[in-house]
């Protein structure tokens, strides 16, 4: 008797009921592989604001603008966002000593505005 077996999972399919199977291939993983090549064709969403960006998941990261290894696709908008940003140091003692957010907010922005001067 002739083994089937599955091309996707690598299983035996000899004995799965005939419904379950696509050829000698499990339906599921047939399904899962369908899917996967689908995604394959989305467009990455940014992974700060959520808007769809330029690229396709299969887009290879060498011809993309805007992404971040380790992190994933940005938005132009947010990727210049993120280099163009200023720093504002704020000294650890202001943090430790303002147990109100509120009042540590008018802090920093107090700061922020001498920062300027
Ligand atoms: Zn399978
Ligand atoms: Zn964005």
């Amino acid at each position: 008797m002739i083994k089937w077996i599955c091309d996707y999972c690598g299983e035996e399919t000899t004995r799965v009921d005939i419904d379950y199977l696509i050829g000698t291939d499990h339906l599921s993983c047939a399904l899962k592989a369908e899917q996967a090549a689908k995604q394959q064709d989305e467009f990455d969403h940014c992974i700060i604001c959520g808007v769809e960006t330029l690229y396709k998941r299969s887009t290879h990261i060498d011809m993309r603008h805007g992404y971040v290894e380790g992190a994933g696709q940005l938005c132009s908008k947010c990727y210049s966002g993120g280099t163009d940003r200023n720093h504002l140091a704020i000294p650890e003692y202001i943090i430790y000593t303002t147990p109100n957010d509120a009042e540590l907010g008018a802090k920093v922005r107090q700061l922020y505005w001498e920062s300027k001067n």
